[in-house]
């Protein structure tokens, strides 16, 4: 870990500055003092400190602080003793390389300076030393080009059209191509360039040199580049605070065939494989390699070109492995057969060689299992689970909406559920494209590889239910406009049809024309592994909110110990469902209600049944039916056009119908056939009648069922204790569900689940049902029954009421969506398309609330819900079932307060439990703002 000094030494040898102190030294500085102390062969160097930095850019003059050109000139004369040069000495001078380097990386800050300590003096002293003029010009006139861009700020076409005029004329393509003479030349022409443009003559003073890319490097840290990016990347200045400059001595791989330069990962980053990935080139400088002026060649070819060198270099790269103990990714050079390290950093990898390389390392006894575990990022896993665009892809987005459900996908636009359904069965893949999505499409969702609405934000019903399903969506992408009737969509100028082929990427929310090819995810034996060493650590139980067998399955397969959350009101929305439950609803007494629940009672035993099942000996959660009623219905408006069309059809038929009329009055009677009269006329009338009639009920039931407020109004245990014929079939079918199991064997666990409970008398009435229940199901399967009953908490009410319901519940579940739309009193939906998005632009919320749990708002409630539970039953079982429950600062604020487990969607799962154990593993650092009594919550 980095430990922050203060001191007013600003000049550090790579002998003696302190390897770990990042934030002093920069990451590339302190490393160079790593290296060098550990014994490596790093070309002998100096760090100018960034407090140095600091102090130049507060001045008001922007003046180097007091003392620092000294230390330098120190610093200078240590290196002129240790490599035997001078500097501006036209003998035998020493060169140097500048560079910048903060405490993180940013790519693009400041480039590099080379070969300073040029000027025509010590030229011709390299050109003898080296008896290679053309060598000597070369690095002349590359000096003053990065010189002149980098530390004087002249434009680089000034140099680039010069450059390549000379190219053109003498008809070589790349720079080696040529001459000693015309490098010479160029290097008068760059001089004249600078002249020019600063109106003043390069500086040929080694130190004048050297102070101005000083200054050039502090200046860099406040250039506009680096703002912009420590702006886009949230880099705070605690976590980087000026810039440090590397001075370093230069090395050549360009001095002849036994000099090279390359580039290297001590492991490959793309598949985690234990072995050296990189390349290098032969006679060039690093430069060569970035600018692919020639094509280097991989590192494993140095074997049979350089054995002496690759031998050498594996061993470099076995000694940083085993002192950093994490793969990094080096650069080093070599000269005249001399090995050199020029820097080194920790590798950037992907998840798949992230997941591996944790675990050959703990094989390899290189780190312990819980540093194995804290080094992949729990939302790296992500990426392991879902088909993902090939990442060679550079097809331009048309649109972009919110990264719902990560993912890619292509398949042609199905404009509603039924068609997609159609289509999928016909096996076409399919991309179920939507204004919004509403219950009664879940057949669309089955069918479909991705879902596309133009509306609604990420806990939309959209991306609530592909998450559910993993299946990739990408929400409220506002800038397509769908037009149902015509079945168009309008995508800027371009217009979709159904059947067009598009890919969407959930994981960036990005829309794309056409089809781009995915790469499979990959579940390996090393992630699972990680994630065994997972659940040994981690104190959180991870389950998953799975309604079907099939996620159900899923969720076991990667990992989760139950299932949190069953959302019995999915299993009334399959199409050949839905009828049943719409007579339910439009029954006019308790009677025809009850005869249609009949119908559904035996699917839904069967469904639970499938569940207890899959998840044996897990718990299976049932929470008992919550959305409104009128969700099952068409809308009002659906009804009232379908209405519509039919009265013009009726008017159409009975025109038919006086039409035939008036013909047969013109007419021989005898001649107009008869039966054609009738089908036109009389029964098709009836026909339709009777059709208008049958919406014209169902548009009455819709409007009488209408709320101002659907969330806030007859839902939930309102509604199962309002209808408790519906509550009743429901645990008649979990009980049923159980004691089949039971006979069968199978070590099945049930829990019921109550939602929208806000006072414990609720509950009692719920419970008394259950207890009716259980009697009749253990008399009818002569068994007993074994089960637990329980709440969620949703309501703001409910987690004040905590003690009093903890008496009736054994367990709690906090249902995080609607708590934390009950807390903020925001609606989920119109938050997230209108306002959040400024608030977080604004900085006055600084995550989406319902995506990254609110632990100062939401989680002090729940913080207090579950003391007040546990104080009334001590052993109260507490999860969360929200959306929040799979996102890894919310898991870790559970961890935090004791709860039991945690209930995510089933690609969710493997992160939720790394996070699990990540939030064990670091439980002693956690710290929160606003938790101390009488401390002000700042947001
Ligand atoms: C919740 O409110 O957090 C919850 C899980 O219920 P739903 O999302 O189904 O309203
Ligand atoms: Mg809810």
């Amino acid at each position: 870990m980095d430990t922050t000094t203060t001191s007013t030494q600003y000049v550090f040898s790579f002998q003696e500055g302190d390897g770990h102190n990042k934030k002093l030294l920069g990451g590339k500085g302190a490393n160079l003092c790593e290296m060098t102390q550990i014994g490596l062969n790093v070309p002998p160097g100096f760090v100018i400190s960034t407090e140095a930095c600091l102090a130049y850019l507060a001045s008001t003059e922007r003046t180097i602080p007091d003392g620092l050109l000294e230390s330098v000139r120190t610093q200078i004369s240590q290196l002129e003793k240790s490599t035997g040069k001078g500097f501006g000495d036209p003998d035998n001078p020493l060169l140097l390389s500048v560079r910048s380097g903060s405490a993180l990386s940013m790519p693009g800050m400041m480039d590099t300076i080379l070969n300073l300590g040029l000027n025509s003096d010590t030229l011709a002293g390299l050109i003898r030393q080296t008896d290679n003029e053309r060598f000597g010009y070369d690095a002349y006139r590359r000096f003053i080009q990065l010189f002149g861009k980098v530390a004087l700020g002249i434009a680089d076409e000034k140099f680039d059209k010069p450059f390549e005029e000379l190219k053109k004329r003498e008809g070589v393509k790349v720079d080696v191509g040529l001459s000693a003479d015309n490098l010479r030349e160029i290097s008068e022409v760059f001089l004249d360039v600078v002249r020019q443009e600063t109106g003043r003559p390069f500086p040929d003073d080694v130190f004048e040199q050297l102070e101005i890319s000083i200054k050039a490097v502090f200046n860099s840290w406040m250039g506009k580049r680096a703002i912009d990016y420590r702006h886009e990347f949230n880099i705070t200045t605690s976590m980087a605070n000026g810039t440090a400059v590397n001075v370093m001595t230069m090395v050549f791989g360009n001095m002849g065939t036994d000099s090279a330069t390359g580039v290297g990962f001590t492991r490959n980053p793309g598949t985690g494989e234990n072995i050296m990935y990189g390349e290098y080139l032969v006679n060039a400088q690093g430069e060569d390699v970035v600018a692919g002026i020639r094509t280097p060649k991989p590192v494993q070819e140095m074997e049979q070109e350089m054995p002496e060198m690759y031998r050498q270099l594996v061993d470099l790269r076995n000694r940083l492995e085993s002192h950093y103990r994490e793969i990094q990714d080096f650069e080093y050079t070599i000269e005249k057969g001399t090995l050199y390290c020029l820097q080194t950093r920790n590798g950037k990898m992907n998840a798949t060689a992230r997941v591996r390389t944790s675990v050959e390392m703990v094989a390899e006894g290189l780190i312990t299992r819980d540093e194995a575990l804290l080094r992949v990022d729990p939302e790296e896993l992500e990426q392991l689970l879902h088909p993902m665009l090939d990442p060679a892809h550079s097809v331009h987005p048309v649109a972009q909406g919110l990264p719902a459900s990560p993912g890619g996908a292509s398949g042609a636009v199905a404009f509603d559920a039924d068609r997609a359904e159609l289509l999928g069965r016909a096996g076409e893949k399919i991309i179920l494209v939507r204004e919004e999505t509403k219950p009664e499409d879940i057949h669309g969702f089955f069918a479909a590889q991705g879902i596309l609405t133009s509306r609604g934000g990420k806990t939309s019903h959209a991306a609530v239910v592909a998450r559910g399903m993993g299946k990739p969506c990408v929400a409220g992408a506002e800038g397509i406009t769908v037009n149902i009737r015509n079945r168009q969509a309008q995508v800027g100028d371009k217009v979709l049809h159904e059947g067009d082929i598009i890919t969407i990427d959930g994981g960036t929310g990005n829309v794309y024309l056409g089809e781009i090819p995915t790469v499979e995810p990959e579940f390996s034996a090393e992630l699972n592994t990680l994630l065994d060493w997972a659940d040994e650590v981690a104190v959180l139980k991870v389950m998953a909110n799975a309604d079907t067998a099939e996620s159900a399955q899923q969720a076991r397969d990667y990992g989760a110990v139950g299932i949190g959350l069953c959302r019995t009101e999915r299993m009334f929305n399959a199409s050949e469902r839905l009828p049943m439950v719409v007579k339910m609803i439009l029954a006019n007494n308790t009677e025809d209600r009850i005869a249609a629940l009949d119908h559904l009672l035996p699917i839904q035993r069967g469904d639970f049944k499938d569940l207890l099942k899959v998840m044996a000996p897990g718990p299976v959660t049932v929470r008992l039916l919550d959305p409104p009623i009128h969700e099952f219905l068409p809308s009002e408006r659906q009804l009232e056009d379908e209405l519509q069309h039919l009265q013009q059809l009726r008017s159409t038929v009975a025109g038919m119908h006086d039409l035939v009329g008036a013909m047969r009055l013109m007419q021989d009677a005898k001649a107009t056939d008869q039966s054609q009269s009738s089908s036109f006329g009389g029964i098709g009338v009836e026909l339709v009648d009777a059709a208008i009639a049958k919406k014209e009920e169902m548009l009455y039931k819709v409007r009488e069922l209408s709320e101002i407020n659907p969330m806030l109004g007859h839902r939930g245990v309102r509604l199962g204790i309002t209808y408790p014929e519906i509550y009743t079939m429901q645990i008649q079918a979990v009980l049923e569900a159980l004691a089949e199991c039971q006979q069968e064997g199978v070590e099945a666990h049930a829990e019921i689940m109550v939602p929208q409970v806000c006072t414990s008398e609720e509950l009692l009435h719920v419970r008394a049902m259950v207890n009716t229940a259980r009697q009749k199901v253990e008399t009818a399967y002569n068994l007993t029954l074994d089960f637990k009953f329980g709440t969620m908490i949703e309501v703001v009410r409910a987690c004040m009421r905590a003690t009093r319901l903890a008496e009736v519940a054994e367990f709690f579940s906090f249902g995080t969506n609607d708590l934390t739309q009950a807390t903020f009193s925001f609606s989920r939906e119109d938050a997230e398309n209108k306002f959040l998005p400024f608030y977080n632009e604004l900085g006055i919320l600084e995550d989406n609330p319902f995506e990254v749990l609110d632990v100062n708002g939401v989680g002090q409630l729940m913080r207090v819900t579950v003391d007040w539970g546990r104080k009334q039953r001590p052993d109260l079982k507490v999860g969360i079932c929200g959306e929040q429950g799979g996102h890894p600062a919310s898991i870790r604020f559970c961890h935090h307060i004791g709860l039991n487990y945690v209930s995510c969607s089933a690609p969710r799962v493997p992160v939720a439990r790394l996070a699990a154990a990540h939030a064990r593993l670091t439980e002693a650092d956690y710290t929160l703002e606003g938790e101390m009594v009488g401390t002000a919550v700042s947001m």
